[in-house]
């Protein structure tokens, strides 16, 4: 057998198989339920709008710049398309401010890759996107806890961060319906993060992949919006806005944005062109035509449904959780983030749960960058029918109930 590990970079030595894509060949089991996933129900998919779409491609004279080479930046009419919608967002942004990647995780990639030299600091809240920690892994960090609830100095970070051997060089977060937790950070917390990145002077990611899914509650301003807001021009800023519409219209596509200043998004061009030269066109074509023609029609649909699941589920978390357990109660998105009894184990409770009552979670820890979190898991009600939620739930609840007791 070869040591690969002797000579691969390293880079690599953080970069750990994920226990989610593990977990994601559960979903075929047809004897599981599974809260796992948090992936967008296909049955939403607009797949017959897709269908057309490419059709439409095919059959006229834009097949031939569809199936070529096109521009690092992405598809001129879909970024037109996005400035309108940023736009409605309280984000106004020029061409310049507008870059396509094959999905956000590809955008949190390269930004790992622009800004992260080994040792610097990513702050990140305890807990965050599995996805970005895995992106940001190759490129030798350190984190720190991001607050946005306000309880440290700019001076602790700076000294944390120059003890790691670097320098804080942005803050991560997602502020609308997290991955994991599904909350979301306030008017407030959002103007602190922001204060304190300035303090630092460091650039915030601000990760928008489950904004459009608001189910109830007051829409609150994305970080960009209350800083362009305060500077008056987005190219004054230092937010960088990721947005998808993986959860909104298909994830197969692998289409996502970036909207940040001219300066950041010229940077990442350049990686783009390193990278896989752009996004794919087709895709890009297609994705604008079906939003052109029923965007927000879509969004309404699938908010209908996940909505009632994310009822449905807290209902049932109500009924069936046994004292001693907590769970976040969001107002969007696909995720609830429960936390069992000091002492318990996400991870154990999981492999019990596989073997006895058939039900699937992703166990908290790994969403800690500092490996805490042991006592919490991610359910997702994105893909589970009423049934389920009820069946699956009451099993969690009484193999839970069984486990405080025993
Ligand atoms: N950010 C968050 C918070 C996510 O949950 C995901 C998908 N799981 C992504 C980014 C990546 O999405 P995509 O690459 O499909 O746009």
């Amino acid at each position: 057998m070869l040591n690969w590990d002797t000579m691969f970079a390293s880079r690599s030595s953080l970069m750990r198989a994920s226990e989610i894509r593990e977990l994601l060949k559960l979903l075929d089991q047809p004897d599981i339920i599974s809260f796992a996933g948090g992936i967008p129900d296909p049955a939403l998919f607009p797949a017959e709008e897709f269908q057309r779409a490419y059709a439409d491609i095919f059959s006229g004279a834009a097949v031939n710049s569809a199936l070529q080479y096109s521009v690092s930046e992405g598809y001129k009419p879909l970024r037109e398309w996005l400035i309108g919608q940023m736009g409605a967002l309280g984000i106004p942004c020029g061409l310049d401010n507008v870059f396509i990647v094959s999905g956000s995780q590809q955008g949190l990639d390269y930004l790992g890759k622009l800004f992260l030299s080994p040792n610097d600091t990513a702050l990140v809240t305890w807990p965050t996107y599995l996805g970005a920690l895995q992106a940001f892994n190759a490129y030798e960090p350190a984190y720190d806890q991001l607050t946005p609830s306000g309880n440290r100095t700019p001076e602790s970070y700076r000294v944390a961060a120059a003890a790691a051997g670097g320098k804080v060089k942005f803050a991560y977060l997602s502020a609308d319906f997290s991955n994991p937790t599904g909350e979301t950070v306030d008017l407030a917390g959002r103007k602190r993060v922001l204060a304190l990145a300035e303090e630092l002077d460091i650039a915030v990611i601000e990760d928008a992949a489950y904004q459009s899914l608001r189910y109830d509650g007051e829409p609150i301003l994305p970080i960009l919006a209350l800083e362009i807001a305060e500077k008056g021009h987005i190219n004054d800023t230092r937010t960088i806005y990721c947005g998808s519409f993986s959860k909104t219209l298909a994830p197969g596509l692998r289409v996502g944005f970036i909207v940040a200043n001219a300066p950041v998004i010229r940077k990442l061009v350049l990686m783009k062109q390193a990278a896989d030269l752009h996004s794919s066109t087709i895709n890009q074509m297609a994705i604008l035509d079906v939003a052109v023609r029923g965007f927000d029609t879509q969004v309404v649909k699938i908010k209908a449904v996940y909505s009632h699941r994310r009822d449905c589920m807290l209902a049932a978390l109500e009924k069936y959780m046994p004292k001693g357990t907590s769970w976040t109660k969001p107002e969007g998105g696909m995720f609830i983030w429960i936390t069992l009894p000091e002492g318990m184990d996400g991870a154990k409770l999981l492999a019990k749960s596989l073997e006895t009552a058939k039900v699937a979670f992703v166990p908290g820890k790994a969403f800690f960058a500092d490996g805490s979190g042991a006592n919490t898991f991610r359910v997702s009600f994105s893909c589970a029918n009423e049934q389920m939620i009820e069946d699956g739930i009451s099993r969690l609840g009484r193999l839970i109930t069984d486990e405080i007791g025993g």
